[in-house]
């Protein structure tokens, strides 16, 4: 597939592009996409999630009121509109607060508690395409909304830990920290201020107006110049309050107990500041190896915990809640990815010919026939020559055709080719379903 830089046709003969940032999805590029989105939907039903889909778009107060403006996704990478209604509208850069908006409008507190739920579908951010960074890309997530209980902390870490290993990514590098509770996490903001402020000279601007707008968010820096700062910088979990130091603690047994390897990084925040208490990212094996080499690791997903956002979104009450999104983009990105196949798209193994006007007219009724058995065909119901549809058969590397043609329109048959040794059998159309399940594959 060819990779479009620009998304501008320079000239007016030539065709338009997809825009800067987004991809068509063809042939096998969409069925890994949908094969993952698949074994990811199955893994999280499997553990009692269920699936829900939001709008693409959302109110901007959705992303305004839940992450705040200081944060780089809403500040400067959402797409807005105005409606003709002069609604303010963007197209989701995230998935979180719109499952909390969609908790709260769809009276989900009513529910038992907590709702576990996850999605799959598009993003969109305004960032500087380059390799695994896209403005239109897709995540795969899992919420569970109403317990501030660290099992779940634990569990959404382990279930993208697992559907990763589906995917291949065998060795993922999980980082955790945690940011704490409202209270807690004020005395170490201010304690990180205070830090940053005594070296402010020696840092770069980015990180001396995120002081000012948004002190933790100095930690996701990646110019070297502010690293020895960073290296020296207080962490979150100095900080702890004792209750948030037992949370803290319980998920890392839970993440003991289930298997899952990984290492404290004192300085992991993370880019959305709804998150309160537990954050993670996940870097595959490999890109570990490949961002040592580069000096920048694409993290293939992240989440954590966020216990006030639904009420910033206007709930009554705080619903604790802790979630997760996978890069999916990325992970198919990954040298180590492993092709997954959707289901129900089959490569069809059958190639139906049709022989003249009678053969065509009756087509579709054994098309359907076939359909209703659930036998996928492939076909060229445009050709009318045999040689043509056989060659295209053999192309298609299909072991068997049905061939149609005028005698067996007449007798309610068709003939089933084998096309490793060219043997022909005659099979009553209403037997046919039963004869092609028969068949060797
Ligand atoms: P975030 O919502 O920023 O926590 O992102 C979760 C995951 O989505 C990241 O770990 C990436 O794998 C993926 N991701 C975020 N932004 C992009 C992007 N612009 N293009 C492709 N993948 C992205």
């Amino acid at each position: 597939m060819t990779s479009h830089s620009q998304g501008k046709r320079s000239s007016r003969k030539e065709p338009l592009l997809p825009p800067k940032g987004t991809r068509d999805l063809v042939g096998n590029e969409y069925l890994n996409y949908q094969g993952f989105a698949e074994k990811a939907a199955e893994i999280a039903l499997y553990y009692g999630f269920k699936p829900v889909e939001t709008p693409i778009l959302e109110h901007e107060e959705v992303f305004t009121s839940g992450l705040s403006s200081a944060t780089d996704i809403v500040g400067k990478e959402m797409y807005t509109l105005r409606t003709k209604g002069s609604d303010r509208l963007a197209l989701r850069p995230e998935g979180t607060a719109p499952l909390v908006r969609a908790y709260l409008s769809e009276g989900m507190q009513a529910l038992p508690q907590p709702v576990m739920a996850y999605y799959y579908g598009p993003y969109f951010r305004h960032d500087n395409p380059q390799r695994g960074r896209y403005r239109e890309f897709r995540q795969f997530g899992l919420e569970v909304m109403g317990s501030p209980k660290s099992i779940y902390d634990a569990l959404i870490v382990r279930l993208c830990v697992t559907i990763l290993g589906e995917a291949g990514i065998k060795n993922p590098c999980v980082e955790v920290n945690s940011l704490g509770c409202k209270e807690c996490r004020e005395g170490y903001r201010r304690e990180l201020s205070s830090y940053y402020r005594k070296h402010a000279k020696e840092v770069c601007a980015e990180c001396r107006e995120r002081l000012k707008s948004n002190p933790l968010r100095v930690l996701d820096c990646k110019n070297p110049k502010c690293a020895p700062i960073k290296e020296s910088a207080p962490e979150s979990i100095a900080y702890l309050c004792t209750e948030c130091k037992k949370h803290f603690k319980e998920f890392m047994e839970y993440l003991d107990e289930m298997d899952v390897t990984y290492r404290i990084n004192g300085s992991l925040v993370r880019g959305l500041d709804y998150y309160s208490r537990t954050v993670f990212e996940i870097i595959s094996g490999d890109s570990a190896e490949e961002g040592a080499e580069s000096g920048s690791a694409l993290a293939l997903g992240g989440g954590g915990r966020y216990d006030y956002l639904a009420r910033a979104l206007g709930s009554k009450k705080d619903v604790p809640a802790m979630g997760a999104s996978l890069g999916v983009d990325r992970i198919l990105l990954s040298p180590s990815y492993t092709p997954l196949h959707p289901r129900i798209i089959k490569k069809p193994e059958i190639f139906f010919i049709q022989l003249g006007f009678d053969a065509k007219l009756r087509s579709f009724q054994v098309t359907e026939i076939l359909r209703k058995a659930r036998i996928p065909i492939a076909h060229s119901l445009g050709k009318d020559s045999l040689g043509t549809q056989l060659g295209i058969a053999e192309k298609m590397d299909v072991p068997y055709c049905i061939i149609l043609g005028q005698k067996e329109v007449i007798d309610g048959t068709v003939i089933v080719r084998t096309m490793a040794n060219r043997s022909q059998d005659t099979v009553k159309l209403e037997k046919l379903p039963e004869y092609l399940k028969h068949l060797k594959r």
